[in-house]
């Protein structure tokens, strides 16, 4: 295979140019990342299974009108996007009192919320992604006062959407990130859902035990990450008991054929 030109690697994808303009292909990489990369480890199979829940939860979105870069999953770690514009804003919808919020404030962990919260954080690393309002976002000319309003309208279906997802399979959803991007139709720009909708950017608390399936797992030191991750994955029909050990054991065994 010819290699790709890669466009940019982040903490846990990487992306290459795609096969048509205006494409990208986003590979899932195993590689974790926590407290703005100071603590840094693997998850092995990670990738695999961001990929196919994200690709899930955003057919899903597409299905009722949230506009998504998600063409198609090519393979196991790798799927088709739309290359956008990003916007440089990290949006964070919280249902329950958890993670910077609790320590900010300090609310105890687990208190729900009386409504949603939106926070925007500005996309920075080496700034530490700083949390920012609207004013900010305005005066440094981040995103239109229009396309904050489509934004935050969306930001609220999708929690609505996924909330209701998630509940169904006896998951608390309990706060989430996401991140837009910019298209250009006709010179006229449209925003649209970019990066990924996996349990690394989202707290996902089983409803019954309380116990963590997602990336505070792996912040906090808990263990068992490959596992909560996969057991979101099960419930949400995505792994079939006997087959979720053959999709990581089948990778393996291609990395040994060296394919
Ligand atoms: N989040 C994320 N990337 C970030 C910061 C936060 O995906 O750079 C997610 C995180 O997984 C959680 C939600 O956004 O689901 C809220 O995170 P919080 O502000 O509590 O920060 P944290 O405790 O993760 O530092």
């Amino acid at each position: 295979m010819t290699r790709r030109r890669q466009i940019y690697e982040g903490k846990a994808k990487i992306l290459y140019e795609g096969p048509e303009p205006g494409t990208l292909i986003q590979y899932f990489k195993d590689d974790a990342t926590a407290f703005n990369a100071q603590k840094k480890g693997i998850i092995n199979g990670k990738g695999v299974i961001n990929n196919r829940i994200s690709e899930h939860v955003f057919t899903l979105l597409a299905g009722i009108g949230i506009p998504t870069h998600f063409i198609k999953r090519l393979n196991m770690r790798e799927q088709l996007v739309r290359q956008v514009e990003i916007v440089p804003i990290e949006v964070v919808v919280r249902n329950v009192v958890a993670g910077s919020l609790s320590k900010r404030l300090g609310i105890e962990e687990g208190t729900p919320l009386g409504r949603t919260i939106l926070e925007y954080y500005y996309k920075d690393d080496a700034l530490g992604d700083p949390m920012i309002t609207d004013e900010h976002i305005a005066c440094f000319g981040w995103a239109s006062q229009e396309e904050m309003h489509e934004i935050s309208d969306m930001a609220i279906r999708i929690n609505d959407f996924m909330s209701g997802l998630f509940a169904a399979i006896g998951i608390r959803l309990v706060d989430f990130k996401l991140e837009f991007g910019r298209v250009w139709d006709n010179d006229y720009p449209r925003i649209i859902l970019a990066d990924e909708i996996s349990p690394d950017g989202c707290r996902l608390w089983d409803m019954t035990s309380g116990e963590k399936l997602d990336k505070d797992r792996f912040r906090r030191d808990l263990g068992g990450e490959v596992e909560a991750y996969q057991e979101v994955a099960r419930r949400l029909g995505l792994l079939p008991e006997e087959a979720e050990h053959e999709v990581l054991d089948l990778e393996t065994h291609r990395k040994k054929r060296g394919k």
